[in-house]
């Protein structure tokens, strides 16, 4: 599935391929502080069908809790996660964050993973008083 993106400001613009059923949930405790949320959401490209049209990232390096390096990539002007990925010569595959792509809507995850960390209200967040907008 052919898939756009951008950051919030739309200084990082981006196209790329993925699978629409691979979609996966993360609730580890770093994607809930780089993203100031209780969860990121992701799925995995090749690094070769990742185009950036714009801007250009930046780049924090993180070591992950098995010692590996990974690059996490984000728009210098507004701070939205684009994708994380590994470090050092290819294949690279990407982690793109499903919530800057414009068909965000038409994706549905598929798995969730890190789900002893997930944040426990969010196993029924159904159940949590809602209004259509603020
Ligand atoms: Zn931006
Ligand atoms: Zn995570």
């Amino acid at each position: 599935m052919k898939v756009d993106g951008a950051c919030q400001c739309g200084f990082i613009t981006y196209e790329t391929e993925i699978d629409p059923d691979s979609v996966r949930i993360c609730h580890c405790t770093e994607c809930q502080t780089f993203s100031g949320s209780a969860f990121r959401i992701a799925t995995s490209v090749a690094e070769e069908d990742f185009k950036l049209l714009s801007g250009k990232p930046k780049i924090h390096i993180k070591t992950a809790e098995s010692g590996n390096l990974r690059e996490q990539v984000f728009c210098p002007e507004c701070g939205t996660h684009i994708y994380a990925t590994s470090i050092g010569d290819g294949p690279r595959n990407f982690g793109i964050r499903i919530a800057t792509l414009h068909q965000r809507n038409e994706l549905t995850p598929t798995r969730q993973i890190w789900y002893r960390s997930a944040q426990p209200w969010v196993k029924d967040i159904g159940s949590i008083p809602h209004i259509d907008t603020q």
